[in-house]
């Protein structure tokens, strides 16, 4: 066995894996209609289970869904959606700012001087997206202008929006509508105090002037001229504070790296101190390079002790309600596992696949379905699932487990989960 050599791992998650019985594909999911010879030789080799990512019947976010995976209790570190996406969007945080994830949209103004939500995403399809958060970076609110805006782009139609200064809170409610409502919501305080009252009315502002800006941009011409739908305005949601978390280096006495192309899943990474890798061709859509992000995992276990490798397409895919995309991105997963596997020496590396919830290609949205379990490697006692879906590893060795233990499991294969008693 092992001795010169160190002992490596490297989680996988398969964003939003997990599916329900779907009736176009004979009441299999996607991932069971899929063809997946990768998955399915590890699954013959490996020790298979259920994960109920945060505990069952809770659809876990994404967020809380990865810090679960990463082994850290949600309940107590979670802060909000917005500063993970600001971290992963490389912005450093303060203390005191309050961080938003936020949406390029498109509005109209109605009759009563409210904005009309046109389309949440201004037709997601935005490469002008880094041009039109600078337009907005820095913004002076006329009536507040003591606090920095920062406003910075991601992918797609995605961005984080940062305000700083003195006396602001979290504590405030979303300006996006999430398709609940037709209009552009009013950010309300959510508790008395004076600095919630006042962050309210700083977003509220913010809305405004956004949308006066860049309404008038030429860039937003020239979209109307192509026929694309104009992104004049900026919905915010998920606000939060830089949350304080021990590091993995800390917990379990690893040097751990990210590989990902979304801005939330790099942002939780880095919250937990794992050094994020830029990876051309990793852009958390459709047509991410897979074999771009294998080849960086491999190269990235030369240096680290452990690699998290996402895959995002097969969540896009389920709240696109289009299962058959769904199965056609769980091959693409297939193809980026069994890019990667000739690149490592599965003598000295332990894997596990999993998901950070189940989204439903029937109705959109993320559940409190199980996902399914993969853990191999030297150190695993293999079952008799020979095969990666919800339904054969629901008779896998590893039984139910929650999303926490994951890392314990793993770490203890690498002999790095400390003992408990004496
Ligand atoms: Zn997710
Ligand atoms: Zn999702």
């Amino acid at each position: 066995m092992p001795s010169k050599k160190s002992e490596k791992a490297i989680l996988i998650v398969c964003d939003g894996i997990g599916d329900r019985p779907i009736p176009t594909l004979k009441g299999k999911t996607p991932l069971e209609a899929a063809t997946k010879p990768t998955l399915d030789k590890l699954a013959a080799k490996g020790a298979t289970g259920l994960l109920h990512v945060l505990s069952p019947g809770i659809p876990p976010g994404s967020d809380t869904g990865h810090l679960s995976l990463f082994g850290y209790d949600p309940r107590d570190c979670y802060t909000g959606r917005g500063p993970f996406e600001a971290l992963g969007a490389g912005l450093d945080l303060k203390p005191t700012d309050v961080a938003f994830r936020g949406n390029f949209a498109t509005v109209k103004v109605s009759g009563d001087d409210s904005f009309e939500v046109l389309d949440r995403r201004a037709g997601r399809n935005l490469p002008e997206g880094r041009k039109l958060a600078k337009l907005i970076n820095g913004l002076k609110l006329p009536n507040h202008p003591e606090v920095e805006v920062i406003v910075g782009h991601t992918v797609e139609h995605r961005c984080v929006v940062v305000l700083r200064g003195k006396n602001l809170s979290s504590a405030i409610s979303d300006t996006d509508p999430h398709g609940f409502s037709d209009s552009v919501l009013a950010a309300t305080p959510l508790d008395d105090s004076k600095e919630a009252k006042r962050t309210a009315q700083i977003i509220n502002e913010f809305t405004r002037e956004v949308h006066r800006i860049l309404s008038k941009s030429p860039i937003n011409s020239s979209r109307k001229k192509a026929g694309q739908l104009e992104a004049n305005i900026v919905l915010v949601r998920g606000a939060g504070v830089l949350p304080v978390i021990p590091p993995l280096k800390t917990m379990f006495g690893i040097s751990a790296a990210c590989v990902a192309g979304g801005a939330l899943y790099k942002g939780v990474a880095r919250s937990v101190g794992m050094e994020i890798l830029t990876v051309p061709g990793a852009t958390a859509t459709y047509d991410t390079d897979v074999e771009a992000k294998a080849r960086a995992t491999a190269k990235a276990l030369e240096t680290h002790d452990f690699v998290f490798l996402h895959f995002k397409p097969t969540d896009s895919a389920a709240h696109d309600k289009n299962p058959k995309k769904k199965m056609e991105m769980v091959e693409k997963f297939d193809h980026m596992v069994a890019t990667l596997l000739p690149l490592i020496d599965m003598d000295y590396t332990h894997i596990a696949i999993t998901g950070d919830h189940t989204t439903s290609s029937t109705n959109g949205k993320h559940t409190g379905n199980p996902v399914p379990l993969l853990l191999v490697g030297h150190a695993v006692r293999n079952d008799d699932v020979k095969e990666f879906s919800e339904r054969a590893c629901a008779k896998g060795g590893l039984g139910h487990l929650l999303g926490m233990a994951v890392m314990p499991l793993l770490m203890s294969y690498l002999d790095r989960s400390p003992m408990f008693g004496a």
